[in-house]
């Protein structure tokens, strides 16, 4: 590789602009900019929530279920929003365990995370969850000792972490050294335990290897390769795969938000894979998480100051990545729209910067707390407010909240999730 001359840099991107806040989170936003504190909210618009939920539920075919992956967004309402549209829940701990429980005891539960301690699998089957995702030998023994004590079966998937190659290589986060799954090298060893340990029902295989893809054709090239992985265990193993796990990973472009995921091409390309899959496959499960939240949030904040330093002009806002860490994980300028404000305390000088890139850092005393970078934006005052969009999943949630010890965001849940 070093050898290889570099490319001259690709032109940067226009990063895209938000749209701009509805009228009930607008009206919010002009509220707290007329109150004494600097705004600092995360706003979730649940009815829209809802709405996306359905729609994206809506066209699954026959044997296909969606659960929802709370750790992308796991606030008590955006749950209780989704409980009657999913299948269920994706749990990684028992934190999110007793989360899902909370909603309603009856939702569906599936208990994955890559280091469950015997406890939390315990705690797991007293709550009754429906299956548990298995990362290694060691676990599975695990979850067999504690449903042998329980006096109970539990129901188990084998994850997996392929070997690949992948359809479509830039995909891939399994394939290669992670911590996540059995490595597929060792799957003779898994399931011959598996279907040798009391209390433990080895019901197919988990394989979410993915993450943030935007292509539906890529999508289903990799669903058609774990159903022939799947077939090929079957074989191999004399085994019967009755549910296969496809994970999450449905993306989200946050820098060209024209570029959806065609979730109704996939759809339709779905019902004719699952077609030629074997009868005894009752169950084909999704667990996504950015896809499903991601839209419904956004984060307003405040700018408290504009200025120029060595050329490049800031706007520094009342909050930053210790509550919205989402674009600086990805390393991403992320989209955001100005809501002007226009009232000023008399007798301050007004910074603004207009027609010039800016850059949009936060409240920490560290160069990393950039939320979008060299963005080109009509204007932008002191005390006007910026609106990131697409914040409802992976955003506070992921965040290093009390890193300089600011105060948190207040979280606005509008709408009643009734669609
Ligand atoms: C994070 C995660 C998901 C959800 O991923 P998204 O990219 O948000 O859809 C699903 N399954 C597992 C095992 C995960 O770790």
């Amino acid at each position: 590789m070093s050898a290889v001359t570099p490319s001259p840099p690709a032109a940067p991107a226009e990063p895209s602009v938000a749209s701009a806040p509805g009228g009930a989170l607008a009206e919010v936003i002009a509220d707290r900019a007329a109150g004494p504190d600097p705004v600092c909210l995360f706003g979730y618009d649940l009815d829209a929530l809802a709405r996306h939920a359905q729609r994206v539920v809506a066209p699954l075919p026959e044997r296909c279920r969606m659960f929802y992956a709370m750790k992308a967004n796991s606030a008590a309402p955006v749950l209780r929003t989704l409980a009657p549209v999913v299948a269920g829940f994706e749990v990684a701990s028992g934190g999110e365990v007793a989360k899902a429980r909370a909603v309603g005891p009856g939702i569906p539960v599936i208990f994955g995370g890559p280091a469950k301690t015997p406890e939390e699998i315990a705690e797991a089957l007293r709550q009754g969850v429906t299956r548990l995702h298995a990362e290694s030998v060691l676990e599975l023994h695990r979850i067999s000792r504690a449903a042998v004590a329980a006096g109970t079966d539990a129901e188990v998937l084998l994850r997996v972490n392929l070997a690949g190659p992948f359809p479509s290589a830039t995909l891939a986060m399994a394939g290669r050294p992670t911590q996540f799954g059995i490595d597929e090298a060792d799957l003779p060893d898994a399931v011959a335990a598996a279907v040798a340990l009391p209390g433990v029902r080895l019901a197919g295989f988990h394989l979410h290897s993915i993450s943030n893809n935007l292509s539906a054709e890529a999508h289903l090239d990799v669903l058609r390769m774990y159903r022939d992985k799947a077939a090929a265990w079957e074989r191999e193993f004399g085994v019967r795969c009755e549910v296969l796990n496809v994970g999450g990973g449905i993306g989200v472009d946050y820098v060209d938000l024209d570029a959806r995921f065609d979730w109704e091409g996939f759809t339709r390309g779905l019902a004719d894979l699952v077609e030629t899959f074997p009868d005894h496959v009752r169950e084909i499960d999704f667990e996504c998480g950015r896809f499903l939240t991601a839209e419904c949030g956004r984060y307003a904040v405040e700018v408290l100051d504009v200025k120029r330093n060595h050329g490049t002009w800031y706007a520094l806002v009342r909050g930053g990545t210790h509550q919205f860490r989402l674009p600086a994980s990805w390393q991403h300028s992320h989209p955001f729209t100005v809501f002007p404000v226009e009232e000023w305390e008399s007798g301050l000088p007004r910074p603004e910067v207009s027609g010039e890139p800016v850059t949009v850092v936060g409240e920490l005393c560290t160069p990393k707390d950039v939320l979008a970078r060299e963005v080109r934006v009509p204007r932008v005052r002191a005390g006007d407010v910026l609106v990131f969009s697409h914040a409802g999943a992976y955003g506070w949630e992921i965040s290093h909240h009390d890193f300089l010890s600011h105060p948190h965001p207040e979280q606005v849940f509008l709408g009643d999730g009734g669609g």
